[in-house]
């Protein structure tokens, strides 16, 4: 499905309130067109009114220009909320989707470049995908209505203006091109400030160890500076666009007149004044919708910039196969003769075989560099073998369903993911779990003696590592995966984990596959072990 169609489907609640928002725009502008028009039959007659009469028909003009001021707000305000709750759902749907991503895919993003996306782009693409068509035809309908207006007024002082307004459009085509071009420029230079700001902010601690303050501050200052280069290339562009806009409308009246005058003077045609006046009321008003065209034309081209920066994102989503087989426990796992090699060629693990079934714990150990991340990534389907196979309750993998398979692991990472909340919406991460089961988990976890109503954020390493297994231990799993769970614990606490993991595996007969250096780990838990060597 086209990006434009995946679009409008998450749109269709916002193209349902388009109709009657279109609406209140359109009368807004037939009531806009009312003074002028108004005006010059007031001129046009003025002999033949008495005074009561030209100040009721004064009267009536400025009711219609209250009427238009509370018009022109109402459409103004419906319109706006309904683009920003457009904008909020393309935003959310792209969300959902980056973070579907599988591993591979998600290695070519920067954050930055995935915040970019997401909030920037997502809100440039927005903007033109609700609004393009109704106000592409809303601003076409205006002009047209005062062109015909002009026309009843005066034909040739009309079609004066009208080519006037086409050396307009003919200035547009070159300018198109610039703006799209440096639109894409200046969405990646974005990204790139975002990142850089991002990454150094994650990491400040470290900068601020290091001294290095002045040598971030300068590589930022940098990509601001390549950034603002190609800011000002853009704007240079859109400003091109709008000064066009602006001297091309300033001289349309000119252009009337000149005719005008010109006919006048030939004796073909006899301008009345209220023929001068109304083209002098109505000609200003074509600046609106030219304007809005105008301006609108630049968000279309900086919309077209993005749109591949989109269908990159929406493209490599992880498709899920139904025709797979959904499995409710895993009752074996194994590696035969696996092998992988990454895109580059680095060759990381060399025929690896084990099999484990519940009540196994499998010690993994080797060097630092022999791929034991590697290895852990292809448990947890992040990656796939180059070479070899992996049996799951005996079956090939790939042909066992991904997020069944997901389901029943538990996974605690290096580096625990700590999010903005309390320990126990950290430890339940999602998971439909009572605050008592969670209390009792994070007692086995020796986190008993926190307040769980507290920050996670504050917590010191020790801590963040069981909150990380707790948060394991919370899940429904059949094997449970520890990268190095005991480097941050202290011997004492260290023994209190093994006790509590050797309790959990006794009670569910689950499998354990733990990546570890600690003697104490491989003696006291594993009755398995694997050896990861780096290829020669
Ligand atoms: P370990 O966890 O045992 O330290 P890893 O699995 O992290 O080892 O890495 C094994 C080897 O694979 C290392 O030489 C590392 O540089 C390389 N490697 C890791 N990730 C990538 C990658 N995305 N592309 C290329 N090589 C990689």
């Amino acid at each position: 499905m086209t990006l434009s169609k995946q679009m409008e489907q998450v749109l269709a609640p916002i193209y349902k309130q388009r109709v009657p928002v279109i609406f209140l725009k359109g009368v807004n502008i037939l009531v806009s067109l009312l003074p002028p028009v108004f005006t010059g039959r007031l001129l046009d007659n003025l002999n033949a009114y008495d005074g009561d009469q030209a100040f009721f028909y004064i009267g009536i003009i400025a009711a219609v220009l209250a009427i238009y001021f509370l018009l022109n707000w109402a459409q103004d305000y419906f319109w706006y909320r309904m683009e920003y709750t457009g904008t909020g759902l393309i935003r959310s749907f792209l969300f959902a989707s980056a973070i579907r991503k599988d591993y591979v895919s998600l290695q070519k993003y920067s954050v930055g470049d995935m915040e970019n996306r997401i909030v920037h782009d997502a809100g440039v693409y927005a903007h033109a995908k609700i609004s393009m068509t109704p106000m592409l035809v809303l601003n076409i309908v205006h002009i047209l209505v005062i062109l015909g207006l002009l026309f009843s007024r005066d034909v040739p002082m009309t079609l004066a203006t009208i080519a006037f307004a086409a050396v307009f459009f003919l200035v547009y085509k070159f300018i198109n091109k610039h703006i799209r071009k440096a639109a894409l420029k200046e969405t990646e230079g974005y990204s790139e400030v975002l990142t850089y700001a991002s990454e150094t902010i994650a990491g400040v601690d470290t900068v601020q160890l290091y001294g290095e303050e002045e040598y971030f501050a300068h590589r930022f200052e940098h990509t601001v500076d390549k950034y603002e280069h190609f800011l000002i290339k853009l704007r240079k562009w859109k400003g091109l666009a709008l000064a066009a806009n602006n001297k091309i409308m300033g001289l349309l009246p000119l252009a009337a007149v000149f005719v005008g005058l010109y006919l006048y003077r030939a004796d073909i045609i006899i301008v009345g004044i209220g023929s001068i006046v109304s083209f002098y009321l109505l000609l200003p008003s074509l600046a609106d919708p030219i304007k809005s065209l105008t301006e609108f034309n630049i968000d279309a081209q900086n919309a077209k910039a993005v749109e591949g920066r989109l269908v990159a994102l929406l493209a490599e989503e992880t498709v899920h196969d139904s025709h797979l087989e959904f499995i409710d426990k895993i009752h074996s796992l194994e590696f035969s003769n696996i092998c992988y090699k990454y895109e580059d060629g680095t060759e990381v693990l060399w025929d690896v075989n084990f099999e484990v079934k519940p009540g196994d714990a499998l010690a993994v150990t080797g060097p630092s560099g022999a791929g034991k991340t590697t290895f852990l990534r292809m448990l947890k389907r992040q990656l796939h073998p180059s070479w070899g196979q992996i049996l799951i309750n005996g079956k090939n993998y790939q042909h066992v369903d991904d997020k069944s398979y997901i389901e029943r692991i538990a996974v605690l990472t290096q580096n625990v993911f700590i999010f903005d909340d309390t320990i126990t919406a950290n430890i339940k991460f999602g998971k439909d779990i009572s605050d008592e089961e969670v209390q009792k988990i994070a007692e086995l976890c020796a986190l008993g003696h926190l307040d769980l109503n507290d920050w996670a954020t504050k917590l010191s390493g020790g801590e963040r590592q069981r909150l990380g297994l707790a948060r394991a231990l919370a899940c429904k799993y059949d094997v449970l995966i520890l990268d190095e769970p005991t480097t941050e614990l202290d011997l004492d606490t260290e023994n209190k984990i093994i006790e509590t993991l050797k309790a959990v595996q006794q009670e569910n007969r689950c499998i354990f596959i733990v990546i570890t250096h600690s003697e104490n780990v491989l003696k006291n838990l594993c009755n398995k072990s694997l050896i990861m060597t780096k290829p020669k």
